[in-house]
């Protein structure tokens, strides 16, 4: 299977689809990853918060899927922000991952009140020149959050990951992301299912024959977006890796473009400060 690549605004390339581990079970862990792997996928996206971090490493090992062929993402907790404790936390999570780097070392929420976000910023600068994470980036940060890092430290992130789905679009963001060269990843992009029978969506899969999720998730491809579906079943994973086959045509990209509601299924990064 041959699997689209982007390339970041530090030079280096990401595999365009990657699988989540958000709220996989941590003894399930290894085993998804693995069976991810196995399967073809090439990135796999976890965080220090979703309490997997040694599943991930070790799934990524028994796969055997050498090491340089997976692009592993990690992400700094909200309480670990400030630049010292940003620094510990990436040495543990390394530490949990039993890896020497990973890929990319993502701010996972701003938490603007607190004030923090451009320390952590600058340690993640730090840890990418010391080679602990190849790439950097954030997620959930909005067009302020992002001015602010790249205003203070002249360093823009590789990639802003956000929620992303038919119903929440955001095209403004994503504009300001197409002019700093920042790649958008598309977090929950299935949308827990609330567009799968949306009129463009169920149309689309009937001229295809491929599934609601599948529409979605080549949508997102054709966006130009990365994104990283879960699914704890093989048959889900396989289902998500399966959208290289086909395409959308403009009309149908366009008629799901105007199921966008604005309507978030996560948190508002805004105002999201969960410690
Ligand atoms: P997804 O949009 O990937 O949806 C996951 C849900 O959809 C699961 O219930 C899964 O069930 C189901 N599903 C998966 N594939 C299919 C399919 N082909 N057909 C029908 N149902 C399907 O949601 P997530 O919220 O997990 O987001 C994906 C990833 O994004 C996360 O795992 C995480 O890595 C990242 N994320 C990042 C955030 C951030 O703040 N940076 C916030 C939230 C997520 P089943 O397992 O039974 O298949």
């Amino acid at each position: 299977m041959t699997q689209p690549f982007l390339t970041l605004n530090d030079g280096r390339s990401m595999p365009q689809l990657g699988f989540g581990l958000w709220q996989v079970p941590a003894a399930a862990t290894a085993n998804v990853t693995m069976t991810a792997l196995r399967l073809g996928y090439r990135l796999v996206d976890g965080a220090a918060i979703y309490g997997n971090e040694a599943g991930q490493g070790h799934g990524i090992r028994a796969s055997g899927v050498p090491r340089d062929q997976v692009f592993v993402t990690t992400k700094v907790w909200n309480s670990a922000q400030g630049y010292d404790s940003t620094l510990r936390a990436a040495e543990a999570s390394l530490k949990r991952l039993a890896l020497a780097h990973v890929d990319l070392l993502l701010i996972h929420w701003p938490c603007a009140s607190r004030g923090l976000y451009v320390d952590t910023w600058r340690a993640l600068v730090r840890l990418r020149d010391e080679g602990r994470a190849l790439s950097i980036g954030v997620s959930n940060f909005n067009a302020p959050h992002l001015h602010r890092i790249i205003g203070e430290t002249g360093v823009v992130p590789a990639v802003n990951q956000i929620e992303v789905n038919p119903r929440l679009q955001q095209p403004g963001l994503r504009a300001l992301h197409a002019e700093l060269e920042i790649v958008t990843q598309s977090w929950t992009p299935l949308g827990q299912g609330r567009s799968f029978a949306a009129p463009p969506v169920a149309a689309a899969a009937a001229r295809t024959g491929k599934s609601p999720a599948q529409v979605i998730l080549r949508w997102h491809i054709q966006t130009g977006a990365s994104v990283i579906p879960r699914s704890t079943r093989p048959a889900g994973l396989a289902e998500n890796l399966d959208i290289f086959d086909f395409a959308l045509s403009e009309p149908e990209m366009a008629a799901i473009a105007t199921l966008d509601e604005g309507a978030r299924c996560g948190p508002d990064p805004a105002t999201f400060e969960m410690a």
